[in-house]
């Protein structure tokens, strides 16, 4: 027996609970792992709400990412005892997630820790840890002027994107600018290495001028709709935004003319079906960069019975810092 949180839909009405099931239940995968954390995002939000269609049958268990060690394996790239982590891959949409003590996936989906990283360490970073990472080493990849006069912009600061994208890009070198919707958390996000704070408030109007004065060497953007449109109106020239989230909306109200005037570049961050190679290469770099004591003041750690509140706050964009859901608590 294993014991998950199990969500079920009835013609829209969503229910979830914590219940134990017999290993039979699991899918036929070749790699079956026993996991020790996963954590709590914006989809696993959606998901346990019903929200988004992102699954496609019930019952379900959530969780876009687990962390833990191998518990039996026909594929030869693994041994029992391995520690691995799985994030994206429709892990917890499609298929079953990280919300159980027990998970059967597809091995390709997993990938060895590098030795320095723990479990916890691994999902204190978690599908938000490696996002930002992804997304920090787009921009290095596009070139960001780290001598540039103007800051470089991270929206949703204080979500689990946001504070980890704070904490590598200040121990990169670069100069941090963190947009928030909760000012109240202005000490928390200087903490994190943010040098100034903007609000929210700054960039929710729809786009006016096509082109605004130049106030960014290049961005992280986790909230999209007007915000994305007018981090790109304010783009110095050459620089470029990383796109990663749409907390506030999904639709594209940008004017082209920044990109032809301005030369800017928009970059669209993938953590779900992004290539192992470059997931290992983020998850080496964010073991060097941020240490678990940097993390475990910014973590906090929850139960699989929590789940529903947790889903609920996330939505209501109350979750501050990184979420971990210890199985066997
Ligand atoms: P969180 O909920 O932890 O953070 C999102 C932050 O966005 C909130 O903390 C809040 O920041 C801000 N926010 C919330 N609601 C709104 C709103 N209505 N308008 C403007 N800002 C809002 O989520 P994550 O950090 O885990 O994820 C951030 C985004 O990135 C989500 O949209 C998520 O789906 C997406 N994502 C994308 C991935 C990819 O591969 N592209 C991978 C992981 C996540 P504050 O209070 O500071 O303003």
């Amino acid at each position: 027996m294993f014991k998950a949180f199990l969500i079920d839909n009835h013609d829209g009405n969503m229910s979830g609970a914590v219940t134990e099931l017999e290993e039979s239940r699991l899918p036929q995968e070749a790699l079956e792992i026993s996991v020790e954390y996963s954590t709590l995002n914006y989809k696993d939000g959606m998901v346990i709400n019903g929200l988004g269609r992102m699954v496609r049958s019930y019952p379900h268990i959530p969780g876009v990412d687990l962390a833990g060690s191998v518990s039996a394996t026909s594929d030869a790239r693994f041994q029992v005892g391995d520690r691995v982590v799985v994030t994206g891959w429709r892990v917890g949409e499609s298929f079953w997630g990280g919300y159980a003590t027990k998970a059967r996936v597809n091995p390709d989906f997993a990938i060895k820790l590098p030795e320095s990283l723990s479990c916890i360490h691994a999902m204190a970073l978690g599908t938000a840890g490696l996002t930002a990472m992804l997304a920090a080493m787009a921009l290095e990849s596009a070139g960001v002027d780290k001598a540039s006069p103007h800051p470089l912009l991270v929206t949703g600061a204080a979500g689990g994107v946001g504070t980890i994208a704070i904490l590598a890009l200040a121990k990169l070198g670069y100069h941090v600018a963190a947009s928030t919707g909760r000012l109240e958390e202005t000490e928390y996000l200087m903490g994190l290495g943010a040098k100034s704070v903007i609000a929210r408030s700054e960039f929710a109007e729809p786009i006016g001028r096509p082109l605004e004065s130049e106030r960014f060497s290049g961005a992280i953007d986790n909230v999209g709709g007007n915000t994305l449109a007018r981090i790109i109106a304010q783009l110095a020239p050459n620089a470029s935004v990383a796109s990663v989230g749409m907390a506030g909306g999904s639709v594209f109200t940008a004017s082209v003319l920044p990109f032809i005037l301005r030369g800017v570049n928009l970059i669209g961050i993938d953590s779900v079906s992004c290539p192992n190679e470059l997931r290992l290469g983020a998850w080496n770099r964010l073991a060097d960069l941020v240490p678990f004591a940097d993390l475990e003041p910014l973590t906090a750690v929850y139960s699989l019975e929590d789940l529903p509140f947790l889903a609920n706050e996330i939505l209501a964009g109350k979750i501050r810092g990184r979420v971990v859901i210890d199985l066997h608590s």
